[in-house]
């Protein structure tokens, strides 16, 4: 009726917006192009625009690129389509965006979250990939949007236009957030500090595919673990091995007792726990006592608690370890997000909502199967501090291959989906506290 005329007006241009992120695929703290863009369109649109400092507290950031790689990329941005207003507001690492609308009416404050990043991955270039038969690939070596994130940002625009052209019909305030760096749970904490979830009533974090069918819509997604990425460095002394070996301080020793010993982290009785060691790079020649190591950790727990007690605990045996060996060690905090329950209340809502959907045959209200990590948790847990409710929605589709891999894809059609679940889900919740 309604609501799907409006809907399938912005099918078409779901689908450039998400074709345009696509092609133009940028890493965490780097989507310069993207974020410009979004606040011009929201501009245009008739919302008030926060972005860059605005929404962002600059210290809380995590795993942010080196200055020469931001700079670098913000020339590439200009020469590639950027908004060179709105540009010059998200440079420098700041690349959040805040649209809202006041519909002037009393009503609650309602926020939607979408993320904007890209992987740093090569996108596959095969006749079995449609982004590639259909030219719209990653012009950008090894960035790739292989998450969904694209499809997220184009949802996100195409919620903010449906709400607005029916503003006269909707009461309250909707905030539209665009967060930066979600891969490697980077942005969200920013974001949080910045205050921007202080006010909100009702918070809803949304994702598409993650297995869910098409067709399928999960209203309160839970089981996210809480998780820290950690680089480690140590940094010991060379010497020649052969002549005097014993003035070397061996930092690959060092890491490598210590990987051993991260492995042997007792479990928690409380609950699920992981760690992981993915990188371990050491060493600069044969004959040379090395110097240096680096080690790219990661822990995770079912909850915050349990995250936390790995964490101590890593930190513990990586000190112990660089002390065995008298080199020095280094740990940087480069992402970290918390574990968060969907609140039950608003969960039952959106799942009512959706129900109404043209585009959906079935809707989950509850799943803990995740086992991931989202930093879409720091909002919730705030939201929930204050006093309001939040949950995490998840738009289901047909994948071509898993998330996070080169020839990650899916259907179009779930663009649609999620403007409509979500615009539905929104007049519910306005509707629901008049
Ligand atoms: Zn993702």
């Amino acid at each position: 009726m309604e609501i799907e005329k409006a809907v399938e007006a912005m099918r078409k241009p779901l689908q450039l917006w998400r074709r345009d992120f696509h092609q133009y695929a940028e890493a965490g703290f780097m989507e310069m192009r993207t974020a410009s863009i979004v606040a011009s369109t929201l501009e245009a649109l008739g919302y008030t625009v926060f972005a860059g400092e605005e929404v962002m507290k600059k210290e809380a950031r995590m795993g942010v690129p080196d200055q020469s790689v931001l700079e670098a990329h913000e020339r590439w941005a200009l020469e590639n389509g950027a908004d060179a207003k709105w540009l010059s507001k998200v440079t420098d690492g700041m690349t959040g965006v805040v649209g809202m609308l006041d519909t002037g009416k009393s009503g609650p404050v309602v926020a939607f979250r979408v993320d904007m990043d890209a992987l740093e991955i090569q996108e596959a270039m095969t006749d079995d990939h449609i982004p590639f038969t259909e030219g719209f690939s990653s012009v950008v070596a090894n960035r790739m949007h292989a998450c969904g994130h694209d499809g997220h940002t184009a949802i996100g625009l195409g919620l903010a236009s449906l709400l607005m052209q029916n503003k006269d019909a909707l009461n309250g305030v909707f905030k539209l957030i665009f967060q930066p760096a979600e891969e490697g749970t980077r942005g969200a904490k920013s974001m949080t500090e910045a205050g921007i979830v202080d006010d909100v009533d009702y918070f809803i974090a949304t994702h598409l595919g993650t297995g869910v069918k098409a067709r399928e819509f999960v209203a309160g997604n839970a089981g996210f673990l809480a998780t820290t990425k950690m680089d480690v460095m140590f940094t010991g002394k060379a010497a020649h091995a052969g002549a005097e070996p014993n003035e070397g301080k061996n930092a690959l020793m060092a890491a490598s007792s210590a990987v051993l010993g991260l492995y042997g982290i007792p479990r928690h009785a409380d609950g699920a726990s992981r760690i992981n060691v993915g990188v371990l790079e050491a060493g600069t020649g044969r004959n040379v006592i090395p110097s240096g190591a680096l080690l790219k950790i990661e822990t995770r727990g079912e909850t915050s608690a349990i995250n936390q007690y790995v964490r101590e605990q890593a930190v513990a045996v990586l000190k112990g370890a660089a002390a065995m060996y008298q080199t020095e060690v280094d740990i940087r905090v480069v992402g970290e997000a918390l574990s968060s329950e969907p609140s039950r209340e608003l969960v039952d809502i959106v799942a009512k909502a959706a129900a109404q959907s043209p585009y959906l045959d079935h809707v989950v209200n509850y799943d803990d199967q995740s086992a991931g990590s989202e930093d879409a948790t720091y909002f919730m847990e705030r939201v929930k501090e204050k006093g309001g409710l939040a949950t995490y929605v998840i738009v289901g589709t047909t994948l071509a291959a898993g998330h996070h891999n080169e020839k990650f894809d899916y259907e179009e059609d779930v663009l649609p989906t999620g403007v409509d679940v979500l615009f539905r889900t929104a007049v519910a919740l306005v509707r629901e506290s008049k």
